[in-house]
């Protein structure tokens, strides 16, 4: 990457990120539009820095309709106790703010689906300048990362934590590691269908260690996984060396993606009917689920059979599916 040759980015932070204790502010972006002619987007950013331990960037909001992630790290930033760090927490409760702000994926501003927005531009859409500040200001700072994800609106996910498969085998074995510490009921070694342009791909390139989760869906969050992103984002800094105090270990179960054939995609438009619940067995071949036509009856359903032996990871969330929807993901458990 030429990143020295790009523009500065326009995003200005409010407070300084380098300074000891305990500060709340903004990511200042320039955003001129029709309700406010030199208005900004201001994205809350917290940093809490005690001593020159490690640095850890957590984040949610990556997509906007995801909601464990900002709510753990709002209560995060709110009560980390500073005397109990060593090192820098840097916290974005919700990276595409504006997403955030209208509850959907994408921002409303640009339409810019942040995970596929990276490295980003500076003088790009609003979208790609958020992505630009990550890789050039935010991520250089950081040696652990932890991105916060459910599955929005569309998709519903058994809660897992997750790092991928890499070429570096021995910052491989540090996501994992650190996916074990996070302690969610299920860890996931993650394939992507799409990897181009995720933050993912950034930080891992980066060489830094990357933790992304999964931890539900529906387009809202639940107590049960709530409090498993809040163990999990206590747990990664302690791991990190930065927070004190011993890591909450629970057990958890590995899901493996090893190839395309863990994912289901519709065919066809319908009313969908899952057989089979998330967390479930499930043998290469079953039916898992199976869409009606909904123009008339009579007629069949299609039907969805599973790729893949293993468990339901992942299910299409909303009753009714297009074709192209991905209405079921399979794990393959260790
Ligand atoms: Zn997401």
């Amino acid at each position: 990457m030429q990143l020295q040759t790009l523009r500065p980015s326009p995003v200005t932070p409010t407070i300084d990120l380098d300074k000891q204790g305990v500060q709340h502010g903004f990511l200042r972006l320039p955003y001129s539009r029709d309700d406010s002619a030199w208005g900004s987007v201001m994205i809350p950013i917290a940093v809490l820095r005690n001593g020159d331990g490690p640095t850890a960037l957590l984040t949610g909001g990556n997509h906007g309709d995801e909601y464990e992630g900002p709510i753990a790290l709002f209560d995060l930033a709110r009560t980390l106790d500073i005397n109990t760090i060593n090192g820098t927490v840097i916290i974005v409760p919700a990276m595409n703010y504006p997403a955030f702000q209208a509850g959907t994926r994408t921002s409303p501003i640009d339409k810019g689906n942040m995970n596929r927005s990276y490295p980003g531009k500076p003088d790009g859409t609003v979208t790609q300048k958020i992505a630009d500040y990550f890789t050039r200001e935010l991520l250089p700072r950081a040696d652990v990362v932890l991105d916060f994800h459910s599955g929005g609106k569309t998709l519903d996910f058994v809660p897992f934590a997750a790092a991928h498969i890499l070429p570096d085998k021995v910052q491989e074995a540090k996501g994992f590691d650190a996916v074990k510490a996070f302690s969610a009921p299920w860890s996931m070694r993650m394939l992507e269908i799409d990897a181009v342009g995720m933050y993912d791909t950034t930080v891992e390139e980066m060489g830094k260690v990357f933790v992304t989760t999964e931890l539900g869906g529906g387009g809202t969050a639940r107590a049960e996984t709530v409090a498993i992103a809040k163990r999990g984002a206590a747990n990664v800094l302690r791991h990190a060396g930065i927070l004190h105090g011993a890591i909450e270990h629970r057990e958890t179960r590995w899901l493996d993606m090893p190839s395309g054939n863990c994912f289901s995609f519709a065919e066809d438009a319908g009313l969908i009917e899952t057989m089979v619940d998330l967390g479930e067995a499930v043998q290469e071949g079953q039916l898992i689920a199976q869409i009606y036509p909904i123009g008339r009856t009579g007629a069949a359903p299609a039907e969805i059979r599973a790729g893949i032996t293993g468990v339901l990871a992942a299910r299409h969330f909303p009753g009714l599916v297009k074709p192209g929807d991905c209405v079921a993901v399979v794990g393959t458990v260790d």
